[in-house]
């Protein structure tokens, strides 16, 4: 029957998952594997986030509010006067602002090696992908990128970049917004640990989503939501395209929650900060500078996958970037995690 699957999905791989911490826990006979492979905030949501979580589980009879007004209250109050959109994670955003705009067969641009989920979420709709490689420094090379663009009605950056780890600068997004014609998805899962905002360029470009998520930062990655700041004209086309009820009431209601806890996501801010900078200083490999809760590590002569398997040995997870497609097999991404874990990455490191 395998034939009845769709070429997009029976010939190729889909999403690459890190390996699971049971797993590694379990093959090498380790009792507490040091988390690193998937950039999640390791200490648990803000009490807040729970609280409200267990609140709205009571009502959970009823179907959630049709557009999660709550959480965009909340986030009118948390950024500002803008519009926003939600989604079951940043991923539910990218699909389904892909469903509103891309037709099969129309091109779809992603600045290269990044997230993967961007070309597999466009070929899934039958979009035809344009990957656009990133100089060798992973700096975006805004002429080459614009240029991709032409006839594109949607293009993809990441920014910070995962898993390269650095930024565009908002004058050169400025400068491809208006050169392009297409919309820019302009992805800041990772925009909280950088001191960087693309927010005021909202104001000025009706071409702009800034998508975010809820999963890093503020701690609520198995809850899956996700968000995006877009252009008014986007928003009800957006609805249209959506799943209804895709977000859940109860991921919705943590999500205020969190939003409220501003000390917590300054605390995690700055644990990050510091220990990235350690990471940069200690790594006795070359490491690339980041902006993010993450840093990106060249291990030639070694391979990331073999890398990955000697760190596991000693309890420690980490991702290996060989399916970052474009990117080649001699990196690793290393999250930064608990002061525990951290240590016992940096000794394990060392001791390669
Ligand atoms: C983690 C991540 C996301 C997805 O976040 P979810 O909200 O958990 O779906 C999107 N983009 C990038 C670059 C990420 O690293």
């Amino acid at each position: 029957m395998r034939r009845l699957v769709r070429a997009c999905f029976s010939g190729s791989e889909g999403y690459s998952y890190a390996k699971s911490a049971e797993d590694v826990a379990r093959e090498h006979g380790i009792d507490r594997v040091a988390r690193l492979a998937s950039n999640e905030n390791p200490r648990p949501p803000s009490p807040a986030a729970v609280e409200a979580a267990a609140v709205a589980l009571q009502a959970a009879n009823r179907y959630p509010d049709t557009r999660a007004a709550p959480l965009i209250d909340a986030l009118r109050r948390y950024h500002g006067d803008y519009r926003f959109v939600t989604g079951v994670g940043m991923d539910g955003v990218i699909e389904t602002v892909i469903r509103t705009v891309v037709e099969p067969g129309e091109a779809v641009v992603v600045s290269t090696p990044t997230f993967s989920f961007y070309g597999l979420a466009a070929a899934a709709h039958g979009a035809r992908v344009i990957n656009v490689p990133r100089r060798e420094d992973f700096s975006v090379d805004p002429e080459v990128f614009i240029e991709a663009c032409r006839g594109a009605k949607l293009a993809f950056l990441c920014s910070p970049n995962n898993p390269t780890g650095n930024s565009v600068l908002p004058e050169m997004v400025e400068e491809i917004l208006e050169e392009m014609e297409g919309l820019l998805f302009l992805d800041n899962a990772y925009i909280d640990f950088a001191d960087i905002d693309y927010r005021p360029l909202m104001r000025r470009h009706e071409n702009l989503v800034l998508g975010r998520t809820m999963s890093k930062i503020f701690a609520l990655a198995g809850l899956r939501v996700g968000y995006a700041f877009v252009p008014e004209w986007l928003e009800p086309f957006y609805h249209r395209a959506a799943t209804p009820f895709a977000l859940s009431s109860v991921s919705a209601a943590a999500a205020v929650g969190a939003l409220a806890d501003t000390d917590r996501v300054r605390e995690t801010c700055d644990h990050v900060k510091q220990w990235r900078q350690r990471f940069l200083d200690e790594v006795p490999f070359r490491t690339y500078p980041s902006d993010a809760n993450f840093v990106m590590i060249d291990v030639a002569p070694r391979t990331g996958d073999e890398v990955v398997e000697r760190l596991a040995a000693r309890g420690v997870l980490v991702r290996s970037c060989t399916s970052f497609p474009g990117l080649g097999n001699r990196y690793i991404r290393v999250s930064i995690g608990e002061d525990w874990e951290n240590v016992r990455f940096l000794e394990a490191a060392k001791n390669l």
